[in-house]
């Protein structure tokens, strides 16, 4: 829960009369537990817990990209009707981890097609069945491997995969026409990522991917990120993608001079600051310098 939801949910389960006529309350409880935001004629944002997600809305219906969680995804699900009576036509999933796909279970018989990269789906399963949560899943019923391509009422949409990043089943979801790239946790705008080994990650690709993706799409793409410390930010541009590959840069020189200089395991995930990183924050640094010296020394 973010801190905002905390004050929301603390001011109504004290319920008292005093903070019910208080101003700050009145204006709380008057405001819906997520965010949506338009970033382009056609397409929004949506933020409440866990991965970003994007919706494109077309003459055929809406266009969705990750879930985040039931409850959230039911809360999206329901503003877009509200919104429009236009059918939900398609989802896409970046990657399989549960803040992205764990409201798939949500559109279930509201979506026609499902789709997503055919290592997601591997992924998604193997989770689910070791976590014996196969019952709450809505998988792909369509996958791909290096890319994917469609065109939805007017726009075109088209996901690429690069190799293994964050896990080894990202795609890079393009609307081409609005000309917005959902990357999913290819980014994590100043904010530590997640680097998922036992699902395939690779710092070293993942850097590579950030690469194609300057390369790739030019400086109209509004870039949409799967994760940001700052949460209006969740939304930017190239020089956004350009500071998170120095990150990764950074991070693999860093613990692989390290590892160079005799330093055990131990001693490296005790480390609080990367030399030369200073926008990078959150709780998870650890999380980077136990990928990285895994990687390193596989
Ligand atoms: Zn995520
Ligand atoms: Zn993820």
């Amino acid at each position: 829960m973010n801190r905002r939801n905390f004050v929301h949910y603390s001011a109504l389960a004290v319920g008292s009369v005093s903070l019910i006529n208080h101003p700050l309350f009145a204006q709380l409880a008057a405001d819906d537990p997520y965010k949506m935001k338009m970033v382009r004629d056609t397409v929004g944002v949506f933020t409440e817990k866990g991965g970003t997600i994007a919706y494109l809305r077309t003459k055929e219906g809406w266009v969705v990209v990750d879930t985040e969680f039931p409850e959230q995804a039911q809360h999206l699900i329901g503003a877009l009707k509200k919104t429009s009576d236009i059918p939900i036509h398609l989802l896409i999933n970046t990657h399989h981890h549960g803040d992205h796909t764990g409201g798939n279970i949500a559109f279930k018989g509201l979506v026609e097609q499902v789709v997503a990269h055919e290592n997601s789906l591997k992924n998604q399963k193997a989770v689910a069945e070791k976590a014996k949560t196969e019952d709450k899943q809505l998988y792909p019923d369509t996958t791909f491997s290096q890319g994917w391509k469609k065109k939805v009422g007017g726009e075109s949409i088209r996901a690429y995969y690069y190799g293994p990043g964050h896990t080894d089943g990202d795609g890079l979801i393009h609307f081409e026409n609005a000309n917005v790239l959902h990357m999913g946790d290819l980014m994590s705008n100043r904010r530590y990522p997640f680097i998922d080994r036992s699902a395939g990650a690779s710092i070293k690709n993942w850097i590579t991917i950030l690469d194609k993706t300057l390369t790739t799409f030019d400086g109209k793409t509004l870039f949409v990120f799967g994760h940001a410390f700052d949460p209006e930010k969740v939304t930017g541009g190239k020089e956004d993608i350009k500071a998170f590959k120095d990150y990764l840069e950074k991070l693999l020189v860093f613990v692989g001079q390290e590892i160079k200089a005799g330093k055990s395991k131990e001693e490296v995930l005790k480390v609080t600051a990367i030399p030369g990183v200073t926008e990078w924050q959150g709780d998870g640094i650890v999380r980077s310098l136990q990928a990285a010296y895994e990687e390193l020394t596989a």
